[in-house]
């Protein structure tokens, strides 16, 4: 071989394989982004790294609704002005975190994290549905289905409908206001309040 591969060093050349794994980086971004941390003064480097190894470390799951959190109970499940017997469920935290930033849902949630798919292999074993349906023994009025209307979205409504009807507690879905395939996260606030708000009964 004529040309070395790695003609500068092999910490860096870690470093940018390292970055590029992380979702929406790709091989060119990952260089910027090493060079530039290489640039950075130590103790901004090290600031850096103990901020994500902390927040890997301590951000576990709600034991009530699985939202990520920092103590065993979250913020919203441990508030008592919040309405325990309407409950949300989303697949994920971002969609949690979308809803929570409109400011005007006052129920609870419950998240997935996760929706049934059976192309990708998710059955309903693998997100939390048995913890839902344990929480539906609890005194429940309101199940509102916000799950993304993409087809692993609307798969997993019609699977809790379904499961959830014959108890008794209303089930609803969110309004079809949300775009087809949309996640939910990039929803505006005024298309969420809307398609909460239009929520329809199944
Ligand atoms: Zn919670």
């Amino acid at each position: 071989m004529v040309r070395n591969m790695n003609y500068n060093s092999d910490y860096i050349q870690k470093l940018v394989e390292e970055l590029s794994h992380l979702p929406g980086v790709g091989h060119k971004s990952a260089a910027r982004l090493a060079y530039h941390i290489i640039n950075m003064p130590k103790e901004q480097v090290k600031h850096l790294t103990d901020t994500i190894s902390d927040a890997r470390e301590r951000v576990r799951l709600c034991s009530v609704c699985f939202n990520l959190t920092d103590s065993e109970v979250c913020p919203i499940c441990g508030n008592s002005k919040r309405n325990h017997g309407q409950i949300m469920v989303v697949e994920n935290p971002r969609d949690l975190a979308a809803y929570e930033k409109t400011g005007r849902y006052e129920g609870v949630y419950h998240v997935l994290h996760g929706a049934i798919s059976p192309m990708l292999g998710i059955g309903p074993a693998d997100i939390k549905l048995k913890e839902l349906i344990k929480r539906l023994e609890g005194d429940v009025e309101e199940l509102i289905i916000a799950t993304n209307s993409s087809l692993e979205g609307e798969a997993t409504a019609m699977y809790i409908s379904k499961l959830v009807k014959p108890t008794g507690i209303k089930v609803s879905r969110i309004a079809s206001g949300v775009p087809v395939g949309g996640d939910l996260e990039y929803t505006d606030e005024v298309t969420l309040l809307r398609a909460l708000e239009g929520r329809v009964v199944l």
